[in-house]
């Protein structure tokens, strides 16, 4: 074989490759006319070369956004420099489907994209290269990940039964509210309450009917407070929730409404009908209050004094109580 013939061979070869690789291969000129358009690309678009080939890139693909497009391509023919568009920024460039059976979780093909500048023998740069990859699968298993992660973040601050906030991160949101009121002294109060004669609830229907009692108070309580306000369950039958930029007087009528409405309610499982109470200690936030556990502090000794004085009642902390 002669060199000549060699190296057309190898040239040959080098084409097949390119048409066949599984990265999608896309040449344009300074215009944005296409003048290759590989394998990978005609499979994905169904486009065929020669329905392509002379063709402006905005004309056949109207989802590539023509004046980011330009100025990346510009600073490609300018710089003569190598630039790149990742999925994270931009998911796609061409939008073609996901060939994804299994794991078909993808709506388009992920991509990202390298702008190559095309050198001729004079140095000059006319032309441009697209190398188009598909990154469904890694983007597909990062956001996962991802989503994952932030229902992992959700669950470790939740409690299982009522899906409030459990005690540790409610205190967290407690101590942060505290610390926000030393800052702008918005009124804050703070409510705590526990089911009366629970253990009564516990000993004569058992403790999945008690389960289903403190879930019925935990659904009260969610239908009762504003999306701003801070709800946890604090113990076994006591909940705590952190009324934001609320004054003591309409802490208190907030903590009536709940404990009136709990009374007249009927929590119903199997034939069993059950009726219950709750006590609730009420304390806004003020200077003689000087930590996070001293306001819990507060409404506790609240609480403490309805349960002392009758239970089914709301009290306020006994040195705002004017
Ligand atoms: P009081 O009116 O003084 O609050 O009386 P009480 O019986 O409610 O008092 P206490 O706090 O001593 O009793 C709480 C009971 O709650 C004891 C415990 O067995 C029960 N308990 C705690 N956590 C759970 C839970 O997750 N599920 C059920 N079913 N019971 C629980
Ligand atoms: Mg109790
Ligand atoms: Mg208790």
């Amino acid at each position: 074989m002669t060199l000549e013939k060699s190296q057309l061979n190898e040239l040959h070869w080098l084409m097949e490759m390119l048409h066949n690789i599984d990265v999608g291969l896309v040449v344009l000129d300074k215009e944005f006319t296409i003048q290759i358009f590989n394998g990978f690309m005609e499979n994905h678009s169904g486009l065929l070369p020669r329905q392509v080939k002379g063709k402006l890139i905005f004309d056949l693909f109207e989802e590539i956004p023509k004046d980011w497009f330009t100025r990346k391509a510009e600073s490609v023919f300018l710089l003569k420099n190598k630039a790149f568009t990742i999925w994270e920024q931009r998911p796609y460039l061409f939008k073609f489907d996901s060939y994804r059976p299994v794991t078909g979780s993808a709506d388009f093909m992920y991509q990202n994209t390298t702008f190559i500048p095309l050198l001729s023998s004079t140095g000059d740069v006319s032309h441009l290269c697209l190398l188009v990859y598909d990154v469904t699968d890694n983007a597909v298993h990062k956001q996962g990940l991802k989503k994952a992660n932030e229902e992992l973040a959700i669950l470790s601050q939740t409690d299982g039964l009522t899906q409030l906030f459990n005690r540790a991160h409610w205190e967290t949101c407690l101590l942060a509210e505290h610390k926000r009121w030393g800052r702008s002294q918005h009124a804050s109060s703070l409510v705590m309450l526990d089911i009366d004669h629970f253990k009564n609830v516990n000993d004569t229907y058992g403790h999945v009917v008690g389960d289903v009692v403190i879930r019925h108070l935990s659904s009260l309580i969610r239908h009762h407070v504003r999306e701003t306000d801070i709800c946890g369950r604090y113990g076994g039958e006591e909940f705590a929730i952190l009324l934001a930029d609320t004054s003591l007087k309409n802490a208190y009528v907030f903590a009536e409404r709940l404990r009136k409405e709990v009374a007249k309610a009927t929590v119903t499982y199997n034939d069993i009908d059950i009726n219950y109470t709750i006590s609730v200690g009420v304390a806004e936030v003020d200077e003689s209050i000087t930590s996070h556990e001293a306001w819990v502090e507060c409404a506790d000794a609240a609480l403490y004094q309805s349960k002392e004085t009758g239970r089914n009642k709301t009290s306020l902390h006994p040195k705002q109580n004017r």
